[in-house]
Parts: structure tokens; C-alpha cells; sequence
């Protein structure tokens, strides 16, 4: 076999025609107004490398697990503006490969024609009787259609998963502030959130809505009132803050979401935040900022500004650009802002998925005094006295590299390594007591609930056989109350125990989803701190640490919609490997934490 080679080298004729086929899934919450301009864009994109071009635009609103005579009915895009010309779905797509008007077909991945192999194979088969190629752009460009084996395992290769899941959610924010959405986070300073119904006709039936901005009433004047000043009069912004604090009332602070740094008054980095931000000129702004640690400033040409202005402007565009000129020859602030940097000098890369396994809350990252080494810690003085259990040491202490020693070990032996599959039936075994715990424990508190609501109703018989105000029926309306709270509390026991029955897995979903994930064998000692983070947040990674008995325990959920880029339809599945249960199962998956 021929070595692969990237797309674009083994094109031979250049000014291919392509037409596009896009489809996005109706089972999932994707929404078509952004999803299918996203895969559009990355077409086109892979198309102009090879020196083509896209003639004709095919796609679908559908499941991609249907059969084909049951595709392209249209149904799914009703109700959707979705702003690409549409020449069809699927099938107009097979019969117009007959006309000449196109030499192949391009779409984002294999899965995007379809979920179901037999209607992927027929449709290449058909296209290539009339000589039309197809193309996923995540596969090689091959001459022929020879190798279909290769493209089935291609599908949910390696190099797919981690980087799609990373790249696909990104770019869907992108499309989302390039199309003027509000990409999430609180209010910008001088404006206030406003709703509007979701454009996906899906999430406005189930009562979604989007927020807008629109100028707040007390503080867009300000924004105002401090461009003129710095543009136009030409104060400092030491000026300015002092002019700002002279009169509070009149000019209120914007306030940080930190509270340890609000401190009711302006400050000079909250001044020069407003006239350095360029979503005051109506446009809405993306990638402003690394995503990563500090948070450092994009330089301007990375900023994605979206097509249109997304909400009323407070400044004009000239004003904006005016004061960021000024303030390159005037301020020296700009150190100032990047002063931040080393303000978190240690990556904790388990920060905020680590729990302390005796009071259930989250551990933090500190730097023991005299040791120099950074832990996750638990400590009582800083918690709500009616938080922490009576018996909880006075501090929990894990070693952060330990930690993130065993963590890198679950993730190659539980998820990418080749063993996974044993690893989860041994861990599905050990879980299975604790399965039998939850519903034992539905059942009881099933049965001590009816037994309340019985006593409930008896007593409210009884109660309507009394006079109003004898003490009788006092009593009785008393001892009603405390039936009431009782069963309240039940309920919520309850519901918290058929969650805990339901997070139990079975075991053959189970296993097709970690099936589903690649085989990968990472160095993660190479992988940022910031990329970790986002691997475990994407398999909803948690972690306990039981200080006691030294050991951490790591569960995994994993998502269909994560292992298959358009989504599944299987329901949410926790998938709890049980890494490190606790000795007592003696099953090989424990971990001491020396
Ligand atoms: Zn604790």
C-alpha cells in the first residue's frame, strides 16, 4: 500500500470541482445553524489546498443511522435558517452525480454521510460508478476507492478523537462569536444581558434561550464618559481613576468576580480593561485572550470579530482604535495587565476535579511551607463548620505528583491502553456490590416514604373530624408539620439514590463506549497542563481521595456525543473504571499513595 500523505499533495488536477455534503444529527443538541456552517468552512478551507473548488452545497438535518431510502426527506431543517444554499440532501446528491456538474464529493468525516457502514458503502459505490470521489477530509486523498477497509478504520482513529473533540468544540465558539453570540460569562461592563429565543427550534422547545447584550441604564454613560476622557480630553488613566472614584455614585465600579479583589473602587486595570476592549464598539470579540494559564492578550490579528455588529455600540470603532493608539504612546499599563503572569506560579492540574473523600469537598492546591512541595489539601479552618464531618482531620495532605502519577497510570491502563477492556470488566465486577447497595437502599426508602404518606393521610382524616381550635387538632396539625418535613427529606433521599442506581452502568454500553475511544499510547509528560485539564474535563473526569486508607478513587463518564463527533443515541453513561477501589476488593486496581 501506498504511504499516506496529507491532503492536497496527491491531487493531480487542480480546479477539481467538489460539491459539499454536511449533515448534523437531530438526536443531539448540535445546532445547525452553527454546525453546518463549521463544517462548510472546514471544507472549503481543505478544498482551496488542493487548488479546488466547491460548486454545490448538499446537506441534511437527519440521523445518520437511517437507512438510505429513508434520508433526505427534509424534514429536519424546518424551523431552521440555516445560511448556506441548499441544492438537496443525500439522495439529490446521489442522482446529481450523474449530471457532470461535480468530480467529487467533500464532507468533514466519513461519519457525516453517515453512522450506518452499509448506507456509507452503497453511497460510495454509487458515486464511483459515476466517477465522483468522495472525500472526508480528516482521511488521505486517495487515487481510488480501493482501500474503503482502510477509511472503516480510519473512523475513530487515534488522531480523530482527542483533536477533534478539542478542535470541533472551539470552533463551534468561534462560529458562535463570528455570528454575533454571546459566548458566555457574565455582562460586560456598561451593558446587561438581555433573552431572546434560541434559534434552534430543539432548545426553544425545551424553553432555551440566548442572552444578548443591550446597554445598561446606570453604567453604559461611563463607558462612554471614559473613552471621551481619554480620547477626546486626553486624560491618564490615573486621572481618570481618580476622577472616577471621586464620585462613585455616579460612576459605579465594575465588580470583580473575585471578591477578595473588590474593593468598591476603581482600579486602574478595571480603567484600562474598558478602553482596551473591543466589544464596546458593538462587535462581538473571540479569542481576545490565551485561553491558557495567565490569560495573556491575543495580539489584535488573532481577535475573531464576528460579521456583524452583535449589540448596540457604546463607542464608534474609530473612538475604540484611537484610544488603543494613544495608549500605546501614553501608558507603560501594559505591563500592568501582563502582571499577572506568575500570579499561579504551580499548575494544580487536578484543581477543581479532586474531592476530599471524608467531607465530599473540593481539595485545593498549596505549597507546604518548609517542604517546597506542592499538595492537594483539605483544610478544616477553611471550611463551614457544618460541612465537615466530627471525625475529619485537622488537614488532609496528597502529594500532587503522586497524584498526577496515578491519574497518567488510570488513563493508560483504564482508557487508552490495551488492557482496557479487562480493566473494566474487573472494575464493573467490583462496583457490583455497591449496584445492589443503591437499589436495596431505592427500595427502602420507597417503602418509608408510602409509610409516611399513609400516617399523613390518616391524620389529615382525623384532623377534619375535630373542631377547628381544640388542642386535639393542634396537636395533630404539629405533628403534620414535622410528617411533612420527614417526608421531604425522604423524597430527596430518595431521588439521590435512584441518580446513584442509574450511574451504574451496564456493562455492554459500557464497553462499546471505551471501545469507542482510540487506542492511544501518549507521552503525557509532553501534553500542556491546560490540554490535560481538558482531557479530563471532556471524559467528566472526577477524583476522592480517601486520606485513611490512602487512596484515590477515579471515575470517568463517558458521553457518546465525545466518542462520536455527530452524537449518539445511547443515553448518558457513567462508566466509573473504579481505578483505585478500596483494598478489600484486592483486585489489582487499588492505589496506595505512599
Ligand atoms: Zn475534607
Amino acid at each position: 500500500m501506498k504511504a499516506q500523505t496529507t491532503y492536497g499533495e496527491k491531487v493531480a488536477d487542480a480546479r477539481m470541482r467538489f460539491a459539499f455534503y454536511g449533515r448534523v444529527s437531530t438526536e443531539d443538541n448540535q445546532d445547525p445553524t452553527l454546525s453546518l456552517p463549521r463544517q462548510l468552512a472546514n471544507c472549503e478551507r481543505a478544498v482551496a489546498e488542493t487548488g479546488g473548488r466547491i460548486v454545490a452545497h448538499f446537506y441534511d438535518v437527519e440521523s445518520g443511522a437511517m437507512r438510505l431510502d429513508a434520508r433526505g426527506s427534509g424534514k429536519g431543517l424546518v424551523g431552521f435558517d440555516i445560511p448556506i444554499p441548499r441544492d438537496g440532501g443525500l439522495v439529490d446528491l446521489i442522482e446529481e452525480a450523474s449530471s457532470g456538474q461535480f468530480d467529487a464529493v467533500v464532507c468533514e468525516s466519513i461519519n457525516r454521510l453517515s453512522r450506518n457502514p452499509s448506507v456509507t458503502f452503497r453511497v460510495e459505490e454509487q458515486l464511483a460508478d459515476e466517477g465522483v470521489r468522495l472525500w472526508a477530509i480528516d482521511e488521505p486523498f486517495e487515487e481510488s476507492f480501493g482501500s474503503i477497509v482502510l477509511r472503516h478504520v480510519n473512523v475513530g482513529l487515534a488522531r480523530g478523537y482527542l483533536h477533534e473533540l478539542k478542535v470541533k468544540s472551539r470552533q463551534g465558539i468561534e462560529t458562535a462569536a463570528k455570528q454575533g453570540r454571546h459566548a458566555g460569562g457574565k455582562p460586560l461592563y456598561g451593558y446587561r444581558f438581555a433573552e431572546q429565543e434560541h434559534p434552534n427550534p430543539h432548545k426553544a422547545q425545551q424553553g432555551l434561550r440566548i442572552k444578548v447584550l443591550e446597554p445598561d441604564p446606570m453604567t453604559a454613560s461611563v463607558v462612554k464618559t471614559i473613552f471621551h476622557d481619554y480620547v477626546i480630553r486626553g486624560l491618564t488613566i490615573t486621572e481618570l481613576q481618580r476622577k472616577l472614584n471621586s464620585d462613585l455614585e455616579r460612576y459605579p465600579p465594575p465588580q470583580s468576580p473575585d471578591p477578595k479583589r473588590r474593593t468598591g473602587m476603581w482600579g486602574r486595570s478595571s480603567v484600562w480593561e474598558i478602553l482596551h476592549n473591543p466589544k464596546y464598539t458593538g462587535y462581538q470579540v473571540w479569542n481576545r485572550r490565551q485561553r491558557r494559564r495567565g490569560g495573556k492578550i491575543n495580539p489584535p490579528e488573532k481577535w475573531i470579530w464576528s460579521e456583524e455588529p452583535a449589540h448596540e455600540p457604546l463607542v464608534s470603532r474609530e473612538m475604540f482604535d484611537r484610544a488603543n493608539a494613544a495608549a500605546i504612546k501614553r501608558d507603560n499599563v501594559t505591563k500592568a495587565a501582563e502582571g499577572h503572569e506568575d500570579y499561579r506560579k504551580h499548575i494544580y492540574v487536578l484543581r477543581s476535579f479532586l474531592r476530599c473523600g471524608i467531607c465530599g469537598l473540593r481539595m485545593h492546591g498549596k505549597i507546604r511551607r518548609g517542604r517546597n512541595t506542592a499538595y492537594y489539601t483539605c483544610e478544616i479552618n477553611r471550611r463551614h463548620s457544618g460541612l465537615v464531618p466530627e471525625d475529619h482531620p485537622r488537614m488532609v495532605y496528597l502529594r500532587e505528583d503522586k497524584a498526577g502519577e496515578k491519574v497518567v497510570e488510570f488513563l493508560a491502563t483504564h482508557l487508552f491502553g490495551p488492557d482496557r477492556i479487562e480493566a473494566l470488566k474487573r472494575s464493573l465486577a467490583e462496583i457490583g456490590p455497591e449496584a445492589d447497595n443503591a437499589h436495596d437502599e431505592v427500595d427502602r426508602l420507597g417503602t418509608e416514604l408510602d409509610g409516611i404518606k399513609k400516617r399523613i393521610r390518616r391524620l389529615v382524616t382525623n384532623l377534619e373530624a375535630q373542631e377547628p381550635d381544640n388542642e386535639i387538632a393542634d396537636d395533630i396539625r404539629a405533628r403534620l408539620e414535622e410528617l411533612g418535613t420527614l417526608r421531604a427529606k425522604k423524597q430527596r433521599a430518595l431521588e439521590t439514590a435512584e441518580k446513584e442506581m442509574e450511574q451504574v452502568p451496564d456493562p455492554e454500553s459500557a464497553e462499546a463506549l471505551v471501545a469507542a475511544l482510540p487506542l492511544l499510547d501518549v507521552d503525557w509528560e509532553l501534553v500542556s497542563d491546560q490540554d490535560f485539564r481538558d482531557v479530563l474535563a471532556a471524559l467528566n473526569f472526577e477524583a476522592r481521595y480517601n486520606p485513611t486508607k490512602r487512596e484515590l478513587t477515579i471515575r470517568v463518564t463517558l458521553v457518546p456525543e465525545l466518542t462520536h463527533p455527530d452524537g449518539g443515541r445511547a443515553p448518558l453513561l457513567s462508566v466509573p473504571p473504579a481505578g483505585f477501589e478500596p483494598a478489600t476488593h484486592g483486585l489489582g486496581n487499588r492505589c496506595s499513595i505512599p
